[in-house]
């Protein structure tokens, strides 16, 4: 493997053990190059084999996949099983979307109850690697949770820098439960975000999705996805866009298992975010040369309450590759998304809910075929907000819901 710029056109290459975030040639964010070129279909057969085993390697539904994977000798590796996430039917869901064939992937149903674990695992394990004591993000609470655990787990210093006021307290009780280091920041999560990176300090190794061993742990959620699907990719995957590390990741999966040929027809992706927090549809809307920020980004879906998303070029070229669609939808669509997917049985947090109501939107609109088949990405629990549940369902909406009206 190597570390280079994710810039096409720029494509410098840096050492193992560099530690910015950014090409010093171009500005733009780095990215892990898989240099290795293995069968597909034999990987295909042997990612399915090492579920019969149980050694903690082949367990985990991140490190199943480490031929495509940055390389660490087996007991170096930290995990807690992440990933392994099952494919549950979308039922009154798929009625309120309007459509017939739809899938709902949690990846809140991991060790600490969201997605990011699926990242945490690669970019700690990267961080003992390297010998760091200390790791840090800023976070708007899920991020600092998962890394919070896995830095527990082989006694690193976590460091979290959290936005005053703009946390659930379920995320926050969570953090201190695994002993990490709090700092409220007065401010938002770009803010608290930029705070860290303009003030770069060389006993401290970085855990935002800027860190690009986060994304190649979250890329292995297409692979996990596509072997759930014995290999026949759903029209489209749908996935909230916050930081945007999650859409860039997903974009790389599958980038990677196309030019491997493992995968014949490229899903699309669509990428929702909230309307307060919509950079990333003002950019494509713009014409995608500049990223177009929200200077106060505001939505009750806090975890992608994001007004100047790092990975936007990365996201962009994943729309791209999937020649798919980015869209908004409002609070109130988000919440009566939610409380549809709690009546299924499976529930989330308000920011994962952004997938049905976007998706119920494209319906409507008719820009997306209704028989088309559907995998909606759920990136958060339904426990970690509960606030959200009991200010929004005492409303009269949930009346007209609860009673069978659309
Ligand atoms: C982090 C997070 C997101 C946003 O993911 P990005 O990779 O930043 O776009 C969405 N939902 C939940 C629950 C999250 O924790």
């Amino acid at each position: 493997m190597q570390i280079r710029c994710s810039n096409p056109a720029c494509g410098e290459k840096f050492d193992r053990a560099f530690s910015g975030y950014a090409c010093t040639r171009c500005g733009d964010l780095l990215e892990i190059a898989i240099t290795c070129t293995p069968d597909g279909e034999a990987l295909k057969a042997e990612w399915k084999q090492r579920r019969m085993s149980n050694e903690p390697a082949d367990t985990s539904g991140v490190w199943r996949f480490r031929d495509l994977l940055p390389e660490y000798d087996a007991g170096d590796i930290i995990t807690m099983g992440e990933g392994n996430s099952v494919l549950v039917e979308g039922l009154r869901t798929a009625e309120y979307a309007g459509v017939k064939n739809l899938h709902f992937k949690h990846l809140g149903w991991n060790p600490t109850a969201c997605f990011k674990d699926i990242g945490m695992t690669v970019a700690v394990t990267e961080a003992r690697h390297r010998g760091a004591k200390i790791v840090a993000c800023a976070s708007t609470g899920n991020t600092s949770g998962s890394m919070a655990a896995y830095a527990a787990r082989v006694g690193l210093t976590a460091r979290i820098y959290l936005p005053k006021g703009k946390v659930s307290s379920a995320k926050i009780a969570q953090s201190i439960d695994y002993g990490a280091e709090i700092v409220e920041v007065d401010g938002n999560f770009d803010q608290a975000l930029d705070g860290l990176i303009e003030n770069p300090d060389p006993n401290i190794y970085f855990l935002n999705s800027i860190n690009p061993f986060r994304i190649e742990g979250q890329k292995t959620v297409m692979f996990e996805l596509m072997d759930q699907l014995d290999w026949n990719p759903p029209d489209y995957v749908i996935v909230p866009g916050g930081n945007l590390g999650n859409s860039s990741a997903f974009g790389k999966g599958l980038e990677e298992l196309h030019a491997l040929g493992m995968i014949s027809k490229i899903p699309k992706l669509i990428i929702v975010q909230a309307t307060g927090a919509n950079a990333l549809v003002r950019t494509f809307l713009a014409g995608g040369k500049h990223l177009e920020k929200v200077e106060s980004p505001h939505t009750r879906a806090t975890a992608i309450s994001i007004g100047s998303p790092k990975s936007w070029k990365k996201a962009l070229r994943a729309l791209q590759f999937t020649n798919g669609l980015v869209l908004d939808v409002s609070d109130e669509e988000i919440a009566k998304a939610k409380v549809l997917i709690g009546r299924d049985g499976i529930g989330c947090e308000p920011a994962s809910a952004t997938t049905l109501a976007g998706l119920r939107r494209l319906v409507a609109s008719g820009e997306v075929d209704p028989k088309a088949s559907f995998v909606a990405i759920l990136t958060g629990h339904v426990l970690k907000d509960p606030d959200a549940i009991l200010e929004y369902q005492a409303q009269e909406v949930h009346q007209e819901l609860a009673y069978g009206a659309k």
